[in-house]
């Protein structure tokens, strides 16, 4: 077998069967695991396979990247104002910042089982429902308008809003008036 017809066998199987060890695969083509990583080593240079705990498998980029994408404006998340939610069936959705967050739990509530958002002073990690959200302060984050920073004190929430304004709200009452908000201005039309 030449080289490239082994790689073609190889890219088959994993098609089919997912991850395969090295040492499997040398001794189905009955080639040494020396050949068999001269083999691999293009493939993974050109990203058609990658390198697994469990072996070795067809390189999927695209979930990677939606993994880093915000479920609702689609923009590259950043952990640093990210919001979880956690669904029904376990999976994980995130998005850049809690006015996406927030519209996203409202367009599928009835699917998600928790919502976590990050405390904007803190960086730690705090329940959705029950944070305080500050509604465009003076600290430009970078991120959708109308801007909200969410912390999980009510007094740092207060005190925070005393030297850089902006509206304070509860859970609900955000999410309402960001709904009403949103047929005015469309995070994702800001985005680049
Ligand atoms: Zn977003
Ligand atoms: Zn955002």
């Amino acid at each position: 077998m030449l080289p490239v017809e082994r790689q073609q066998q190889l890219l088959s199987w994993l098609e089919e069967e997912g991850t395969l060890r090295v040492s499997e695969i040398s001794s189905r083509l009955e080639v040494s695991e020396m050949t068999i990583y001269r083999d691999i080593k293009p493939l993974i240079e050109e990203n058609k396979i990658t390198k697994t705990s469990k072996g070795i498998a067809i390189a999927s980029t695209a979930p990677a990247i939606a993994a880093n994408r915000c479920t609702y404006c689609f923009k590259t998340v950043e952990t640093r104002h990210n919001v979880h939610l956690i669904m029904n069936d376990q999976s994980v959705e995130q998005a850049c910042c809690a006015h996406c967050g927030l519209l996203r739990y409202e367009a599928v509530s009835d699917r998600v089982s928790q919502i976590i958002c990050t405390d904007f002073l803190l960086g730690t990690t705090i329940s959705a429902k029950t944070a305080v959200y500050l509604m465009d302060s003076e600290i430009d984050i970078q991120c959708c308008k109308p801007q909200l920073l969410a912390f999980d004190s009510k007094d740092r929430a207060l005190r925070f809003q005393k030297g850089f304004g902006g509206e304070l709200y509860s859970f609900n009452e955000v999410i309402r008036v960001l709904s009403q908000n949103m047929n005015e201005v469309c995070c994702s039309k800001q985005t680049k």
